[in-house]
């Protein structure tokens, strides 16, 4: 990323830069720096931003803070884009040759003892990275243009059909959320974080990674997504975990309920029903014996435990385990 250092700061641009801080600073107090944001090239998923979402996107970012990376251990060093404009590039064009057009945001941080290492890093040139986030309403497919998830495309992107490179056209743009400025590389996977329908998802879709696995031929996935697919299934069986104890809870309390509602029934044969019946089934028998068990205790109160109450409790104690 092209990121260069600003060392003159003029009334105009104070003026902005002090639209968002809670006291007027002067010139000297602020150390401001420009980066790019963002472009409309084809990026490392095979997506790129439609020209005219650049122009929202830029609007959106405007007083967004970013995190500075400089040193990992170090919290709160932030800095904030004062603005945010979309600038071409004179004579380059992007690879599937539109004109290439890029967000260039300038942002600041107070030069303070806090700071003083990220502004040395960000003076002295070492190479930087941004990561952006932001939410897209539309994905639309380069090959067939129909809306890449959960629509009628079946195209890869990344593949080639009959010579042309598939990717998705982001626009739309609904949200920007964060941007963080990596001052020494390869911390972090730099680069555009996309979401899509207002909710952030993170970096890799497993819709477009389920998409491929489900296509015909070879697949190769990336490393990013098959880092994201273990995450997908780490939280699938963490879900399905989840899920069993709820199961075995239910399953459990049906049993115990019914023992006490059909004292006649043979727990055996209880057990043995419940554990054959579906989570939706033993949730409705559930439900009756609490309301016919709920009636029980309205229309007779008492004031001691009858035999028959002492008898509620041992089967009480005794199907906790279940
Ligand atoms: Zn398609």
């Amino acid at each position: 990323m092209d990121n260069e250092q600003d060392t003159n700061i003029s009334e105009d641009e104070l003026g902005l830069i002090n639209r968002y801080t809670k006291r007027a600073f002067s010139a000297e107090e602020i150390y401001v720096f420009s980066v790019v944001l963002c472009d409309n090239e084809i990026d490392r998923d095979f997506e790129c931003f439609d020209s005219s979402a650049l122009d929202t996107l830029a609007k959106l970012y405007a007083g967004k803070s970013g995190i500075l990376d400089h040193d990992p251990t170090a919290k709160n060093q932030t800095a904030r884009i004062y603005k945010c404009e979309v600038e071409a590039v004179a004579g380059r064009k992007t690879s599937y040759g539109a004109p290439y057009r890029r967000i260039k945001a300038k942002a600041y941080l107070p030069r303070s003892e806090k700071n003083s290492e990220i502004i040395l890093a960000l003076d002295s040139g070492i190479k930087k990275e941004v990561s952006v986030g932001c939410s897209m309403g539309k994905s639309i497919c380069s090959i067939c243009g129909a809306e890449t998830r959960g629509g009628s495309c079946s195209h890869i992107k990344g593949r080639r059909y009959g010579g042309k490179l598939c990717y998705a056209v982001l626009s739309e743009p609904r949200d920007a959320y964060e941007w963080s400025f990596v001052a020494v590389p390869a911390q972090r996977e730099a680069g555009v974080i996309k979401a899509f329908n207002g909710s952030m998802k993170g970096e890799k879709n497993m819709e477009d990674i389920f998409k491929k696995l489900g296509s015909d031929g070879d697949i190769t996935l990336t490393h990013g997504e098959v880092k994201a697919l273990l995450r997908e299934i780490d939280s699938l069986k963490a879900k399905a975990r989840d899920g069993e104890l709820y199961r075995e809870e239910t399953e459990a309390e049906m049993t115990r309920l019914c023992s006490i509602a059909e004292p006649e029934l043979p727990l055996e044969t209880i057990k043995s029903v419940a554990s054959r019946m579906t989570l939706d089934e033993l949730k409705a028998f559930k439900r009756a014996y609490e309301k016919r068990m709920s009636k029980i205790a309205t229309s007779a109160p008492q004031l001691a435990p009858t035999e028959s109450d002492k008898k509620k409790r041992v089967v009480n104690s005794a199907y906790k385990g279940i």
